[in-house]
């Protein structure tokens, strides 16, 4: 029989790498609600201007029915890379100008309601790998199975700076974990913060454990 699966944590836990090949070995779908968001923040910065100082919540909200998201499989890749009204944004999204901004897009309401609301749709069918912050508590607080996963934030930053020299961009480790921090700190504090622990997951640190330990441990949850 199949369930659903929601993936909760802070960023670069490893959340995704570990929920991809879950769904992969299970034959699921895998959505990564945090490629939406990301979508929906560089669709912002193109059309209305956001920086630190200056953050117009109006225009966000008037450009926001303006959007169409979907999720194409890559063979490539093995998964969906996520599609911004037609367009491949799979490799933008992940730029540091997007993390910059993202955690204040998606702090607006009305920019949480329309995505929670598209990926419930996305999980009417069963046998789909959901990962985000809100999965286990808002979008299928009926989950079969919750999976939260931490790490310390130092090995976060690093993996994330890892990944970043991977694509050869140029930053510094510094600048990683400010990021990082800061994106803790923005996901973590507001009043309806969407990072929180259902109650029924299964949480698990994984600083210590390299990818396979991690797959490894994540699989012998599911199948138990
Ligand atoms: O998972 P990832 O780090 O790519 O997510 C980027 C950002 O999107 C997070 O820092 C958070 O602000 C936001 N996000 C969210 N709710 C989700 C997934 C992501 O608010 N379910």
């Amino acid at each position: 029989k199949k369930i659903t699966i929601a993936i909760d944590g802070f960023s670069s836990t490893g959340k995704s790498t570990v929920a991809r090949r879950l769904a992969k070995e299970l034959g699921y779908v895998y959505v990564d609600t945090g490629a939406m968001y990301r979508a929906v923040t560089l669709y912002m910065m193109r059309k209305v201007f956001v920086s630190e100082g200056n953050f117009d919540e109006e225009a966000i909200l008037r450009h926001l029915p303006f959007i169409n998201l979907k999720f194409v499989f890559s063979e490539e890749k093995g998964y969906g890379e996520i599609y911004l009204n037609n367009e491949n944004v799979e490799d933008e999204i992940r730029y540091m100008e997007v993390s910059k901004h993202v955690s204040r897009v998606s702090a607006i309401p009305k920019v949480r309601k329309m995505l929670v609301k598209q990926q419930q749709e996305m999980g009417k069918e069963k046998g789909i790998v959901m990962d985000g912050r809100d999965i286990g508590t808002v979008v299928f607080p009926d989950a079969e199975l919750k999976i939260f996963m931490t790490a310390s934030t130092e090995q976060r930053a690093k993996r994330r700076y890892d990944e970043l020299m991977d694509r050869g961009d140029d930053i510094t480790y510094e600048e990683v974990l400010k990021n990082v921090k800061e994106r803790d700190f923005m996901d973590s504090t507001r009043e309806d913060s969407p990072l929180r622990k259902a109650d029924d997951a299964v949480e698990f640190d994984n600083s210590e454990m390299n990818l396979e330990e991690q797959f490894e441990k994540v699989l012998k949850i599911v199948k138990d």
